[in-house]
């Protein structure tokens, strides 16, 4: 097996699949070397006689135990179940005590546990709210307070209150100030992360608006020609998946502009248009292509049954008022139906659904028209180039 597949594998292994899973349980071991530099400095201390055996052995299994609790924790995915699923708090303040408790139990090394106190803080500053951070911090502080005190009493020639003091006052200094800088990291983050919400409803807005009609939210004309190109493409690759495009124009709409409104008129594009979708497939693609024309693409069919389609939104349209508050206002349309049946330039097509249209218009309207020139009836027709339809 390769060696970056090996390693890539174990890493898996140790840290799971799910991304956020894997930084949180990576976050931990990392935070559990800060304790085998602890167990290292007691084996330290042991080996130069400053500390006894016994401690040296509880400490380091207080250490192990805790750093397999929390693994286990988040590795087991039970850590999904509470409010910060990176439990910063809670495995910060358990790292606190046993960095209070190691202090307490290495006579006269245990000077040098303290710096360890505000590296466990700086993990924290990732992930905990100012007010988590000024929790561990007073946390720490009186804890370590307490054990000082303890010690000094208790163990006055390698804890001498006069060190014991320079310690505190040491602490009580750089903690507080850890926890400030924590605050403005996560003020800093939060604002980050709210831009970056509002980056992100401004693209999808931004999209909206680039593929949308405003008025009636279906394609706007340039998406629609967008998609004809990806249907164009999957026909010529695939040779299936054949398709009609139909283009529809409401009848004597300036009447209605004319005698109603324009009000009126946008409020009767908007119910044209929600009603033909209505009675189409979820599979028909409906774009506003201009004014009161419609463009519709109607997928895996022939024109003649795309028809059906088209005559069931004619009847919905002729059996109920378009609009609620005025049901005297009937509302009907004229299309040209063609099929997109060979390897043509869309123009070509569109143009040929078009001519159908204006033959509706001319035969009385409210009807529509099945163009009877498709290509493949009367020979071939211009073929788009193959380089632009891959
Ligand atoms: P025909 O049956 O031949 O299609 O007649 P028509 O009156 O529907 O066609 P014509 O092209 O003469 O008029 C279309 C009108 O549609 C003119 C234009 O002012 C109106 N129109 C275009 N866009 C909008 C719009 O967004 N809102 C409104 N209210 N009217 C619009
Ligand atoms: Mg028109
Ligand atoms: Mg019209």
């Amino acid at each position: 097996m390769h060696a970056s597949a090996f390693f890539r594998q174990l890493a898996t292994l140790i840290l799971g699949h799910e991304r956020k899973q894997q930084l949180r349980i990576s976050r931990s071991l990392t935070a559990a070397f800060v304790f085998l530099a602890c167990i290292g400095l007691q084996i330290y201390g042991y080996w130069h006689g400053l500390i006894e055996a016994q401690y040296v052995w509880r400490l380091s299994i207080v250490i192990l135990v805790n750093v397999v609790f929390w693994y286990a924790l988040l590795r087991s995915g039970l850590n999904l179940r509470f409010r910060d699923p990176a439990l910063t708090l809670p495995q910060v303040l358990s790292a606190l005590t046993i960095i209070t408790y190691a202090y307490s139990v290495t006579g006269r090394i245990h000077g040098s546990i303290m710096m360890l106190l505000p590296l466990v803080q700086v993990f924290g500053i990732f992930n905990m709210s100012q007010r988590d951070s000024r929790l561990a911090g007073f946390y720490s502080l009186g804890l370590m307070g307490c054990a000082m005190v303890y010690k000094t009493l208790t163990d006055p020639e390698n804890y001498p209150y006069q060190v014991e003091l320079a310690h505190f006052i040491l602490i009580a200094a750089i903690l507080p100030t850890i926890s400030s800088l924590a605050g403005q990291l996560n003020s800093m983050r939060m604002r980050l992360q709210s831009q970056k919400n509002e980056l992100a409803q401004a693209l999808t807005r931004i999209q909206i608006l680039a593929t949308r009609d405003e008025l009636t939210g279906l394609f706007n004309r340039r998406h629609m020609m967008e998609v004809l190109t990806q249907h164009q493409k999957r026909l010529i690759r695939s040779g299936h998946h054949r398709f009609c495009l139909a283009l529809l124009d409401i009848d004597h709409f300036k009447r209605i502009n004319d005698t109603h409104g324009h009000g009126v008129g946008d409020e009767v594009l908007r119910e044209f248009a929600a009603t033909l979708q209505r009675a189409l497939r979820d599979t028909d693609v409906l774009a506003r292509w201009g004014g009161e024309e419609f463009l519709l693409l109607i997928n895996d069919t022939s024109p003649e049954l795309a028809n059906i389609g088209l005559e069931r939104a004619r009847d919905m349209l002729a059996s109920a008022p378009l609009l609620a508050h005025m049901p005297d206002l009937r509302v009907t349309f004229s299309a040209g139906l063609t099929g997109y049946d060979d390897v043509e330039e869309l123009s070509i097509c569109i143009e040929r659904a078009d001519q159908a249209l204006y033959r509706a218009k001319a035969e009385g309207r409210n009807r529509t028209v099945i163009d009877d020139q498709l290509p493949s009836l009367v020979g071939k027709r211009p073929r788009a180039p193959v380089a632009a339809a891959h």
